[in-house]
């Protein structure tokens, strides 16, 4: 279970995060949601401390991972246990697909050989969905696939670490309708096995595969609950122009 609590983040003079409060229970999707600008992505990057490579970024409140502050953590085991994918797959496109998913495991010497190290990778691209289709050339760059499967390699890259949490910033953004459903449905398979953070402008998206909903505003969270509530009976004014699409 993650909780934040109280999350304050400016930069410089400038809040962004004002006083952000959110509970999120195990192996479930909740989806993020609010105006550009409203802090949905600083509140991702505080989750594993990217924020921490942000230097004028002050960080205060605190954020526990079944009941531990992650400011308290080694920040190396933080990342392990809370894994990241973006709006534009990041995969490196020179490597390939194989040793995208596998640096991390070397890096970490979380493996001994590398017949563990091909299982672990074989692991991972199934779990992502992917392994079928690359299979017969996982020593092919990873920049050849196209960006759909570079999403789900960096999918089954963050999944290659066993991880409690999978923090997804708008990741069907830049994918079309079969590579969104694809997104989509292994979400729903992966949230048996942890806990995923969806930030995402699509209402349907949020309303298809999401159990909660976080509506942020202007740094504060003004709406939450079960997606099925708030979606049928919005209780704030942008919570209600969200839903029925008129924002
Ligand atoms: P979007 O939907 O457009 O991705 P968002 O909700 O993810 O928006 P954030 O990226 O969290 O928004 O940014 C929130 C605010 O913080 C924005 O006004 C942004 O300009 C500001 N901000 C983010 N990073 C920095 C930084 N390093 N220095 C100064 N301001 C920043
Ligand atoms: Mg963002």
């Amino acid at each position: 279970k993650i909780v934040i609590k109280n999350l304050k983040v400016a930069f410089g003079s400038a809040e962004i995060l004002r006083g952000v409060n959110l509970e999120i229970p195990p192996n479930t999707i909740t989806a993020l949601m609010g105006p550009s600008g409203s802090g949905k992505s600083t509140i991702l990057r505080v989750l594993n401390r990217l924020i921490e490579l942000y230097p004028e970024a002050r960080v205060r409140g605190d954020v526990l991972l079944d009941g531990q502050s992650i400011f308290k953590m080694d920040v190396i085991e933080l990342r392990k246990r809370v894994q990241m994918i973006f709006q534009i797959p990041n995969p490196i496109p020179n490597l390939s697909i194989f040793e995208n998913v596998a640096l991390g495991l070397k890096l970490n010497r979380l493996v001994n050989n590398k017949k563990e190290l091909f299982q672990r990778v074989k692991e991972a691209l199934e779990k992502a969905q992917l392994w079928e289709e690359v299979k017969d050339r996982l020593n092919a760059p990873a920049g050849r696939l196209s960006g759909g499967q570079q999403q789900r390699l960096c999918v089954a890259r963050a999944l290659a670490f066993n991880p409690e949490v999978l923090l997804a910033d708008e990741p069907t953004a830049n994918l079309d309708p079969e590579n969104t459903a694809k997104i989509e449905s292994l979400f729903l398979e992966l949230k048996k096995e942890m806990t995923i953070i969806l930030v995402t402008h699509f209402p349907g998206q949020a309303a298809r595969i999401s159990d909660y909903v976080a509506f942020l505003y202007k740094g504060q969270i003004v709406e939450t609950g079960p997606t099925k509530e708030v979606f049928t009976n919005p209780k704030h004014e942008l919570t209600e122009k969200y839903v029925t699409g008129r924002l």
